[in-house]
């Protein structure tokens, strides 16, 4: 009787202990706001309630375990393991306490141990934990710091301490997966919204210049690169060029490239990383960079120490390659960043062929302004649009003097040196939504929307002016220095339909060859043509 008395009590007081343990545990999970607190808190309480030597968590990732939080300062080794080992996963699988080392401190399952070099972890117990027969995590419990045997009620309050934490470990854990996933969509939702942009450009750009600076752009933005380049296959040379870069150091460098002003880099077909990516229409990602034996230094900037070359492929053929530097976090490109850039390379090399097909239907080659049929329809388009919005509009007709002088002196192909010069000095001289035209063999168009006949007398002055300087050497101190003249009409005043505009701005040009060439004229529709006079030369 005495003896059954005292032993109720002493189960008594070990009941409460354990519930006041459960108790504190419970502030502490309420208190904690990460799964790594929460962890690192579960681990001192237990570690300290029972005189451990230590408790350590493993967190289970696809099949592999990572050590998150272990109660001993000096426990800097890292941990972990995967679930391959038939047997002792068995074992393990049971739910309960696991013992896994003898009375020496030897490992039972030695095999397993010795794999992943856990000789170290000091473990007497191991212990996973799972839900719907999925494992979260596992916890092993070392052994008792005054080396005693682990008794039922040790093991019996281990029990319900890890029965209570279990749940709420499993819970922040899913919540983390489940932010993890939310975070992951809404970067996938960026990038298609992304991609849809790319799409939609081929709609609105008609400039392959301005797309494929849109496009790096993109590419780079998305997946925080520091710097990349566009490269196109150039049929004639058999190689890559580069045609924009983004995130060069010296900027001026970068503008001159991106503005065609400067002959960039080739890179022979089938050479180099980016060579190699193009002849086999297969992505590379280098984390060995400049170092990589495949890299070409070919004088561009180095630094390279994380690479990402993707090829551009429209209709199943190779036009280009977008070729991408360094993460600007210091970290290396990894698959997710290469699966984003192969699908905007699919979209980009969509685009770019799109465009290169609209610049060959519309634009000659040899000035790369607009042929006279897509000028006509431009010209329709301008009208109607003026006529809507109740604007003036003015036609600008040009004809470069004296050019078949040029031919017979010094031959077709200088006389095609000029004509380039003059429409790309025409091109950097008006404003981005003046449409600029090669209307016949050496005659230019420009059409000045939105503008009345005043204000485009002063564009044109600026023509006539910049392209009297031009200055072309042919031989040794010989100079061509060519002049245009230049025939202006405006919407509506002189005419309503685009055929009378056009013939009225070629009265007007007439009318200046007339008056010495190198000079303006307007068509008036009260006075007829008239001469603005050239404002005096600085
Ligand atoms: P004007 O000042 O009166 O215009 O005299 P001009 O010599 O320029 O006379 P015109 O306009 O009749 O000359 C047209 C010349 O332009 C004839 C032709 O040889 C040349 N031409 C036309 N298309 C091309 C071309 O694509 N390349 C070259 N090199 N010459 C061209
Ligand atoms: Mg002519
Ligand atoms: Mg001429």
């Amino acid at each position: 009787m005495e003896k059954n008395l005292s032993e109720k009590i002493s189960t008594l007081q070990k009941n409460f202990y354990d519930l006041n343990s459960l108790f504190e545990l419970s502030i502490i999970a309420t208190q904690a706001d990460s799964i790594e607190d929460l962890i690192d808190k579960v681990t001192t309480f237990v570690t300290e309630a029972m005189g451990l030597k230590n408790v350590r968590f493993f967190i289970n990732h696809d099949r592999v375990y990572y050590m998150v939080a272990s109660h001993n300062s000096e426990d800097n080794e890292f941990f972990q393991f995967e679930n391959d080992e038939e047997g002792f996963w068995e074992v393990l699988n049971k739910n309960e306490f696991i013992r896994v080392a003898d009375r020496n401190g030897n490992p039972i399952y030695r095999s397993f141990w010795e794999k992943y070099d856990l000789q170290n972890l000091d473990s007497y117990y191991f212990k996973l934990f799972q839900k719907d027969s999925i494992p979260y995590f596992i916890c092993s419990v070392g052994k008792k710091l005054d080396d005693t045997e682990f008794t039922s009620e040790d093991l019996h309050y281990l029990n319900k301490v890890f029965n209570y934490i279990g749940p709420i470990l499993i819970k922040y854990i899913k919540r983390r997966d489940q932010e993890n996933d939310l975070k992951k969509l809404q970067k996938s939702l960026h990038n298609i919204s992304i991609l849809y942009n790319i799409s939609q450009a081929v709609n609105f750009i008609d400039d392959l210049k301005r797309l494929l600076r849109v496009i790096l752009n993109k590419a780079l933005e998305t997946i925080d690169a520091e710097k990349g380049s566009l490269m196109l296959y150039n049929f004639a040379e058999n190689v890559l060029q580069t045609k924009v870069v983004y995130g060069l150091a010296d900027k001026n460098l970068e503008t001159e490239i991106n503005n065609g002003l400067i002959e960039c880099s080739k890179i022979k077909v089938g050479e180099g990383i980016a060579g190699t990516v193009f002849v086999e229409k297969k992505s590379i990602i280098s984390n060995l960079g400049q170092n990589d034996p495949r890299f070409l230094d070919n004088g561009q900037e180095l630094n390279v120490n994380s690479l990402l070359c993707v090829p551009l492929i429209a209709k199943g053929e190779p036009i280009g390659v977008i070729n991408i530097t360094n993460k600007l976090n210091g970290k290396l490109f990894n698959k997710q960043d290469l699966e984003f850039i192969e699908a905007l390379a699919n979209q980009a090399a969509i685009a770019i062929d799109n465009a290169k097909l609209y610049e060959l239907a519309t634009k000659d080659g040899l000035t790369k302004l607009y042929i006279y049929r897509h000028f006509y329809t431009l010209l329709e388009n301008e009208i109607k649009r003026s006529s809507r919005y109740n604007h003036e509009m003015t036609l600008l007709m040009m004809d470069i003097d004296n050019f078949k002088s040029v031919n017979d002196t010094y031959g077709h192909p200088v006389g095609d040196q000029v004509l380039r010069e003059i429409a790309s000095c025409i091109q950097q001289t008006v404003r981005k939504i003046d449409i600029a035209s090669r209307y016949g063999g050496e005659e230019f168009t420009v059409i000045l929307p939105e503008t009345n006949i005043n204000d485009s007398k002063i564009i044109a002055e600026r023509i006539r002016k910049n392209i009297s300087k031009i200055k072309i050497a042919v031989k040794d101190g010989v100079y061509i220095c060519p002049t245009v003249s230049i025939g202006m009409s405006e919407y509506p005043s002189c005419a309503l339909d685009e055929q009378t505009l056009i013939e009225l701005a070629d009265v007007a040009l007439y009318n200046a060859k007339n008056n010495g060439k190198n000079c303006i004229c307007e068509y008036n529709p009260n006075t007829g043509c008239t001469l603005i006079p050239r404002p005096e030369e600085e």
